[in-house]
């Protein structure tokens, strides 16, 4: 479990996409427990949102663009999980393969 300031080192890295797998999980976690590192990567996404040039047309809805950021991260974070696990999958029957092969089953 990641401290608050740990968390806030966190904020701009996840909100650009760059946190890391391990780092965007114990983010995820963490603002799921802390109102005020939640609060702040509201402030974040504005910021964000501030500097980048967005059409004024296009008001945006707080609430709605740090869910969507939470959702676009954890969807990332389920894909990678997935394919980690099919990986090992893959390793581990070659290796009970391999192992067949070696006893001459097959
Ligand atoms: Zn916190």
């Amino acid at each position: 479990m990641i401290n608050c300031t740990e968390a806030k080192q966190l904020i701009n890295p996840f909100i650009e996409g760059t946190a890391g797998l391990v780092n965007t999980a114990a983010f995820l976690r963490h603002i799921r427990q802390c109102p005020q590192c939640y609060e702040e990567l509201e402030m974040g996404c504005i910021m964000k949102m501030a500097a980048s040039d967005t059409p004024e047309e296009e008001e945006y809805d707080l609430n709605r663009l740090v869910a969507g950021l939470i959702r676009k991260r954890k969807k990332t974070l389920t894909l990678t999980t997935i394919l980690a696990a099919c990986g090992i999958l893959i390793v581990a029957v070659s290796v009970v393969l391999f192992l067949l092969h070696l006893n001459g089953v097959i």
